[in-house]
């Protein structure tokens, strides 16, 4: 059997594996990429583009509620006919994967469709073709897995079925507390069906400031979301959810959204000597796993999995493996958005990990605000703005924001944090108004309790 000798072999084609390939390829490297399923990985077919298309989907019914406020006759939001938003949903998708084809095609890239694994350290296996590459980048990503309960291997969906469900559902119960569990919570809510939050700890978005998972889970209450926290489900029925003390929830659909795991399943990874520790693919700042050649990025690696994130490092990867770059990915802040209704933007330390720091007196400011647009409206929605500063050099360590186009704001805020802001440059900077952003420049400290 001949081997096909390569540059660069690429094992997965999401947001990492694309970015390296294509960067890779302009800069002069043959390149082949392996991918078993769809061009875009779960980013673009099962994560956060179609997520986003549901969540425009879900603002259409708020602000039909706004533009009745606001003065406009005899608007309703009649049906919202689900199956018409999948097939659209369906067809952009399929536009996004072509385009990342031609684009990888254009660059140069050869796409070999089937399941890529280690025959040593060097070599590859997909199907009965056979690839030797000086360097090696597993982008595998993750998967999103179902806990052990009884019955919810036959009646529970996960995060990907959610894109494709027949009919909406009328009755949700949703079990975990990270981002993807909270969007879908709200997302749901929006298309009128019943959702119910079960969280086993005692608030949900751990890690994220708490003033803003406190904010959150009043809003999500206030819309009508039943949260129930320290709670998990013992039994999934046809029909409902059983919990610890016998209560049954009546349901007739269950998303479990308790986390995902790193993808290595059927890689062959001890083929090539290639260490992972709990789970996920062990790697150095410089992305190389414990094999010479061989390096990981993305979700596989369990670091920070955010579409982005997998893109720089892929992107400082290619680079650093064909242009002669020693730039490590090393961010000060890495931003990020949760698309809840209201949604939340988030960058660098919380107050409580703030607090954590050797030597640094913690200055927190804050405002909570009715958003201007509301005003017309008898809702109890409020926005939440607030900075993390290190007292002694007031350094900002941390913005957080919970409110309308709290994701668009954020990115600015990161640049910032980049940049190494202090609280009186935020003080120096003219407002813009009437925003919510300009509260991030008008902020006084929150006298200490
Ligand atoms: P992936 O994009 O998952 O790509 C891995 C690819 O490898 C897949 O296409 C897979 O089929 C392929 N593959 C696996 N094994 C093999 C093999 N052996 N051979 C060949 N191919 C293989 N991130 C954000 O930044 N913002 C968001 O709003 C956001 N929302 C999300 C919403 C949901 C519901 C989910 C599930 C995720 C969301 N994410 C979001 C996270 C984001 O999608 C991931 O962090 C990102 O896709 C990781 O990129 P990756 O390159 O590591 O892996």
């Amino acid at each position: 059997m001949s081997i096909r000798e390569v540059d660069f072999f690429v094992i997965g084609g999401g947001s990492g594996g694309v970015r390296a390939a294509r960067i890779a390829a302009e800069l002069g490297a043959d390149v082949v990429l392996a991918e078993y399923a769809h061009l875009g990985g779960t980013c673009v077919n099962v994560g956060c583009v179609p997520k986003k298309l549901m969540v425009y989907a879900a603002q259409g019914a708020q602000e039909i509620d706004y533009a009745r406020a606001y003065g406009w006759q005899q608007v309703s939001a009649g049906d919202f006919e689900w199956r018409d938003f999948i097939a659209r949903k369906d067809a952009y998708l399929q536009r996004l994967r072509t385009s990342y084809q031609k684009t990888l095609e254009n660059a140069g890239v050869e796409i070999v469709t089937g399941q890529a694994s280690f025959t040593g350290t060097k070599t590859l296996a997909v199907g009965d073709q056979i690839f030797r590459a000086e360097h090696i980048l597993i982008a595998t990503g993750s998967t999103p897995f179902i806990p052990d309960v009884s019955g919810a291997s036959a009646f529970g969906c996960v995060s990907s079925d959610m894109f494709a469900l027949p009919q909406l559902p009328r009755e949700l119960v949703i079990v975990g507390g990270g981002y993807i569990a909270v969007e879908f919570a709200c997302i749901f809510r929006s298309f009128g069906v019943d959702v119910t939050l079960l969280y086993r700890g005692d608030l949900f978005l751990r890690g994220f400031d708490d003033d803003i998972r406190i904010h959150l889970a009043k809003e999500m209450r206030e819309q009508g979301i039943d949260i129930y926290f320290n709670t998990t489900p013992t039994a999934i029925y046809p029909g409902a959810v059983e919990l610890g003390d016998g209560k049954k929830i009546p349901s007739d659909c269950v998303l479990f959204a308790v986390g995902r795991v790193p993808l290595i399943a059927g890689l062959k990874l001890e083929k090539a000597g290639i260490i992972c520790k709990d789970g996920a693919i062990e790697v150095d700042d410089l992305a190389a796993t414990s094999a010479p050649g061989v390096y990981a990025i993305g979700d596989v690696t369990n670091y920070m999995n955010l579409t982005p994130v997998a893109i720089e490092q892929g992107q400082a990867l290619a680079k650093r493996l064909f242009s002669g770059s020693t730039r490590p990915f090393k961010p000060e802040a890495i931003a990020s958005a949760v698309f809840t209704n209201p949604p939340v933007g988030t960058v660098g330390l919380s107050e409580q990990q703030a607090q954590k720091l050797d030597n640094v007196p913690v200055k927190v400011y804050k405002s909570i605000i009715k958003p201007m647009k509301t005003g017309f409206i008898e809702k109890e929605t409020r926005a939440l703005v607030k900075l993390v500063v290190n007292g002694a050099n007031e350094r900002i360590l941390g913005v957080h924001v919970v409110g309308p186009d709290a994701p668009e704001i954020i990115q600015l805020a990161a640049t910032a944090i980049q940049l190494e802001a202090r609280k009186p440059d935020f003080d120096d900077t003219v407002a813009v108004h009437p925003t919510l952003a300009e509260e991030l420049v008008t902020l006084d400290e929150v006298p200490s309790a």
